[in-house]
């Protein structure tokens, strides 16, 4: 029952997280903005935060695949930065993300997304990657970002419909890599009350 509750909020997680993956999608087309293939750099911050509720898509996944374990040890050895994080061989900033699929909001809008401004205007962010590779097109894309001839998905709008879904787990930020492994044990302990309440009905029987 208590996971029940896990899986359904994860799957209201999941419809945003497609909706703001329709909303990239449709900016990048807009504005051409593409990260280059096989770049990770983005990955490598130590500044990647997310909330509990973000990662419970993730923490479900792995107690349903039993790599709860596996995932625990590379959290508990692996790297301060983002453990799903995979580098190529001698090119840190070369990589690919194990659990795309399950990424949170930030990981999702990163270089793509625009926060407004004092005046309410939408501003475009672009990475520092983008900024290099695509400098001579970030202005104009901002110009018409603007002005509202380009649509944009915002980071704030999306963390609030995170915090409406989540509650109190989609409200605070934390580290990635803390905010999944709370993530892993709020549903263990739910899968452990879940298994106590079936034994317990048993022996009534
Ligand atoms: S958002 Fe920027 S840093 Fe991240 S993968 Fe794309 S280009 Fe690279
Ligand atoms: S979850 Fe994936 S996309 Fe996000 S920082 Fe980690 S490796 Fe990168």
């Amino acid at each position: 029952m208590l996971n029940q509750r896990w899986t359904r909020l994860s799957l209201q997680i999941v419809e945003l997280y497609q909706e703001l993956d329709r909303d990239v999608a449709a900016f990048a087309v807009q504005s051409g903005m593409r990260c280059p293939s096989g770049c990770g750099a983005c990955c490598r911050s130590p500044h990647v935060e997310t909330t509990v509720a973000e990662m419970l898509p993730l923490a479900l996944l792995l107690f349903e695949n039993g790599e709860v374990e596996s995932m625990l040890e590379r959290l508990e050895h692996g790297p301060v930065t983002c453990t799903q994080y995979e580098a190529v061989p001698g090119h840190p900033d070369q990589g690919r993300c194990l659990n795309y699929a399950q990424r949170p909001v930030l990981c999702r809008l990163f270089g793509f997304m625009g926060s407004r401004d004092k005046a309410g205007q939408s501003r475009y962010g672009a990475c520092k990657v983008l900024q290099t590779i695509a400098a001579d097109r970030i202005e104009a894309v901002d110009a018409d970002v603007k002005t509202g001839a380009m649509d944009i998905p915002l980071l704030i709008p999306a963390h609030e419909r995170i915090a409406e879904i989540g509650g109190p787990l989609g409200t605070d930020t934390l580290p990635i890599n803390q905010a999944l492994l709370r993530a892993i044990e709020i549903v263990g302990l739910s899968q452990q009350l879940e298994d106590l309440g079936a034994e317990e009905s048993r022996e009534a029987l």
